[in-house]
């Protein structure tokens, strides 16, 4: 059993919020989601951010929104190190 890197998490969050992933798939990122505080406030807020979204117009999810996210996280990786989850996983 092997855990994601937060990386592979945050690539895979707009179809793991838009629940088009196979089960077993959305199983690991959940795994990661629970064991992981960076991405469970990344995953929170972007569920916040579509919700909004959603509300507002049946459209898809704009790719501006996570490639948001994605820089804003890789962004505090490098600002602290040391909130980098590097679990048994390859980095
Ligand atoms: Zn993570």
């Amino acid at each position: 059993m092997r855990l994601l890197t937060c990386k592979q998490f945050l690539q895979e969050l707009n179809d793991y919020l838009d629940e088009t992933l196979d089960p077993k798939m959305r199983a690991d990122l959940q795994r990661h989601v629970e064991e992981c505080p960076n991405c469970w406030v990344v995953c929170d807020t972007t569920q916040k951010t579509l919700r909004v979204f959603k509300g507002m117009e049946a459209q898809p999810i704009p790719g501006e929104i996570h490639s948001r996210l994605m820089a804003a996280l890789e962004k505090r990786m490098r600002d602290d190190p040391r909130s980098l989850c590097r679990r048994k996983t390859e980095v």
